[in-house]
């Protein structure tokens, strides 16, 4: 029996502060699966989300960092059965046949669905998704430290691979929360030397003892790193704070490569004579490649990398993001379910 109604984190309307209330399931239609969601992490992309001023739909459930199971499936779905592990990443159907879906890089297809933005979220008890925008997940997993996987891990793992360093390079990090903290573990992994950079003295003093070879928070890290160390060979900008973007401009060796990965709605302005006359690389990071995901849940699997999580209940919601919406969360929150 399909439940027909069940607790979920939403956003009622654009720029609405977010509730946990009760919302109605129906039973999945063709190509759809009903999810029983174990755990999904929560993002600041959830923020920026509800921070929109438009949205195609609303109420919205929030959430792109789920891992379920398989409950049940609608008709004319064979590729999923009940009791398969699912993930819920933000990515979600796609069209199949454009030049990006065609050459692996379907997160830049144009007809992209995204769950916890324009589909329904993971942080509910249940969800009706469209079985071709969830991903494998390996059943031994725990759902609590592989949840942030399909997010934060995804994304920081997609973000080093732009930066296309070699061992023994080096890379700085601005922001040391959900996606930096695992960035940290994968660089190191990858045989990189990792500068952490954070505001928070605690999120510091965390990537000091996770193997940050230098650890910053004071005041121009940018110019500290570019004194002190020569610069480094990339930067990677995982905060939503604008002016982390120039701080890490600062910090480049010449022919370096600036990474943005953090969203927020401001612009962000830099020095036009450097960029040129250093040949500093400049480019966006959204996501990831599916063998980056697989790649990110393998080293889980391994103990190669271990997501900081703290776990909370579905009514700490609203609380939480209110939290990370200051930058006082460390690694990664997760509600269980
Ligand atoms: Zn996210
Ligand atoms: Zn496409």
């Amino acid at each position: 029996m399909s439940p027909s109604r069940c607790a979920a984190a939403v956003l009622p309307r654009p720029q609405a502060v977010v509730t946990v209330t009760t919302i109605d399931l129906k039973p999945p239609g063709p190509g759809e699966v009903l999810l029983r969601i174990e755990a999904c992490g929560l993002c600041h992309s959830d923020l920026f989300i509800a921070s929109l001023e438009r949205l195609a739909r609303t109420p919205l459930v929030l959430g792109h960092e789920g891992i379920g199971r398989i409950e049940a499936v609608g008709p004319g779905v064979s590729d999923w059965i009940p009791g398969d592990r699912a993930g819920v990443t933000f990515l979600g159907t796609t069209c199949g046949s454009c030049e990006w879906c065609l050459s692996g890089r379907r997160r830049f297809c144009p007809e992209q669905t995204n769950f916890g933005y324009t589909l329904a979220g993971a942080l509910a008890e249940y969800t009706v998704a469209p079985a071709a925008g969830l991903v494998r997940v390996p059943a031994d997993l725990p759902a609590a430290v592989a949840a942030p996987l399909c997010c934060a891990g995804w994304t920081a793992r997609g973000a080093l691979r732009e930066a296309g360093l070699q061992p023994g390079q080096s890379v700085a990090l601005f922001g040391l929360g959900g996606l930096g903290h695992l960035a940290l573990e994968i660089a190191r992994l990858q045989g990189l030397r990792v500068a952490a950079v954070d505001v928070s003295e605690e999120k510091i003093e965390f990537a000091r003892a996770r193997g940050a070879e230098i650890a910053l928070s004071g005041p121009d890290p940018g110019r500290v790193l570019q004194k002190e160390q020569g610069g480094v060979d990339a930067a990677i900008v995982f905060t939503a704070a604008a002016s982390a973007v120039s701080q890490a401009f600062r910090s480049l060796r010449p022919n370096g490569t600036l990474v943005l990965v953090g969203l927020s709605r401001s612009q962000y302005e830099l020095p036009l004579v450097e960029t040129v006359t250093r040949g500093i690389a400049i480019r966006g990071s959204y996501l990831g490649t599916r063998q980056d995901l697989e790649e990110t849940f393998r080293l889980l699997g391994a103990g190669a990398v271990r997501p900081f999580v703290h776990t909370h209940e579905l009514a700490e919601t609203p609380a939480l993001l209110d939290q990370m919406r200051c930058g006082g969360l460390m690694g990664r929150a997760v509600i269980l379910f």
